[in-house]
């Protein structure tokens, strides 16, 4: 049976009226302004709505035609238009479109798609878009949601977004044509995500074939709380790059945890370079510091329980640069997650590591005076021999140097507790492995990732594990669980 596309279009004409209309709708709307609809469009590309909007409030306070938008130099353009996806792409482009226009267009931006597309940074999606929204002209915008929903829903069989607009011209009746991007745009933004879509309350559930979907599972997901007495189970994981763990299964694992406290370490990657549903996983509040540096360290924590209050960093600009300390401070205890830095080969930067491990110390003793403090997170220290496979042939290696094992003995005779080894005694227990010499699966590894608790928080404490059958980072999670 064909899939009823007009009465999902009618359902879903209804029903996306109460989402967040798409940044370029908004802005073709508010200023019926083609040239702001382009400029709206080129910094939307790879960039969440609310974004795009800063940036584009920014840039619209400054300029409002292209002869404007000519006397911006290109890094005045990144300045205005940072965080969005490809700043520096995006303003370069910006800064060349005034004179493309002007040579090419009598500076007036162009109504066709063929045209379009000869601009700076317009591609052929932005074209068909900018043709639709701003000047209302028949075009079919065939952004990922609509490639990807279109499918889903049978009603295309295809493999790229222009396959997918190819199809939909010969087929969807030409009175959907301007609209049906901001439609699924919207639908897929808050109904049907692209990972776990949520069928279980989608008003298309009786017509939908869910072609190739997984839907998020129901059970088990919680709002966010106020307050932190329900929380119950934490993991830390040093991901080595988000964007490389999310292909390699880190959703299924974080929903596999069921964890009310999800901390991660090693992120190396700016929250607005991700998907949108990363950023808002059902029941779960996230909060991310990155570093300034792309690609780079950062750590971010997802949570059930909506802390009093997010502390970023330190206080101290030597170290907060890098996004190394994040913290939420809960109703009767701060949770830190931490990402220690690595003393390096030679020990090149073993005397910045000692810097921030006594930094961190004296964090946790202060905020330990206030309520009883949590801290998680890659270490980079293996404590005592037990704690890594090769104990005499690292003693001067970073991660396993006297200096770095003397201050573990430091945080140890201070009070702090290493859970793990509350519980666990064992030998070969090891939560990083390099990826060299297939030291994973011969478990030549270090125990490097941790839970710390203090004395007010020990007796709450009831296990902790390493997860080390979880692959997807050179690292494996840890968990702590309260009573
Ligand atoms: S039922 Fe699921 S897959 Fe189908 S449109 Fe709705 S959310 Fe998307």
């Amino acid at each position: 049976m064909s899939f009823p596309i007009d009465k999902a279009v009618s359902i879903l004409e209804t029903e996306v009226k109460e989402y967040e209309v798409p940044v370029v709708d908004l802005i073709a709307a508010q200023s019926k302004d083609p040239f702001k609809v382009l400029v709206a469009t080129i910094l939307s590309a790879r960039t969440k709505d609310e974004v795009t909007a800063a940036a584009c409030r920014r840039l619209f306070k400054k300029i409002e035609t292209h002869d404007d938008l000519e006397e911006l130099t290109i890094p005045e353009l990144e300045k205005i238009i940072y965080p969005v996806g490809f700043f520096r792409n995006k303003a370069k482009h910006l800064a060349m479109l005034p004179g493309v226009l002007r040579e090419k267009f009598n500076s007036q931006v162009p109504d066709d798609v063929d045209s379009l597309v000869k601009l700076p940074g317009v591609g052929r999606k932005t074209a068909n878009l900018v043709v639709a929204v701003a000047f209302n002209k028949q075009a079919i915008c065939v952004d990922t949601h609509v490639h990807r929903i279109m499918n889903i829903w049978g009603y295309v069989n295809t493999t790229s977004p222009l396959e997918t607009e190819m199809v939909l011209r010969e087929t969807l009746p030409s009175q959907y044509w301007i609209r049906i991007n901001s439609i699924l745009v919207a639908f897929g933004q808050g109904t049907c995500k692209p990972v776990r879509p949520h069928c279980d309350r989608c008003v298309l559930l009786d017509i939908c074939p869910q072609i190739n979907v997984t839907p998020r599972k129901v059970p088990g997901i919680k709002e966010a709380k106020t307050v932190s007495g329900g929380l119950k189970k934490f993991v830390s994981w040093n991901v080595n790059g988000l964007r490389a763990a999310l292909k390699k299964g880190f959703i299924d694992s974080f929903h596999e945890f069921d964890a009310d406290v999800i901390a991660l370490q090693e992120i190396k990657v700016l929250p607005d370079q991700l998907p949108v549903d990363i950023l808002n996983i059902d029941g779960y509040a996230s909060y991310w510091y990155p570093a300034q540096k792309k690609g780079y360290s950062g750590t971010a924590i997802f949570s059930r329980s909506v802390p009093l209050q997010v502390i970023y960093g330190l206080d101290n600009h030597e170290f907060d640069n890098e996004g190394r300390v994040l913290t939420l401070e809960f109703e009767d205890y701060f949770f830190i997650n931490i990402y220690f830095p690595n003393a390096q080969h030679g020990l090149k930067r073993l005397d910045f590591k000692i810097a921030f491990n006594n930094a961190v110390l004296h964090y946790m003793d202060r905020l330990s005076e206030k309520k009883s403090v949590v801290v998680c997170g890659d270490l980079n220290v293996a404590h005592k021999p037990i704690d890594l496979a090769n104990p005499k042939s690292n003693e001067k290696n970073p991660g396993y140097s006297p200096e770095e094992r003397a201050w573990m003995d430091v945080v140890t005779q201070a009070g702090y507790v290493d859970t793990f080894r509350k519980f666990n005694q064992d030998p070969d227990q090891y939560t990083w492995w390099s990826y060299r010499f297939n030291a994973r699966a011969k478990n030549i590894g270090w125990r490097i990732d941790y839970f710390l608790v203090d004395p007010g928080s020990e007796e709450r404490v009831k296990g902790a594990r390493i997860h080390d059958d979880i692959l997807g980072s050179d690292h494996c999670p840890v968990s702590l669980e309260f009573k």
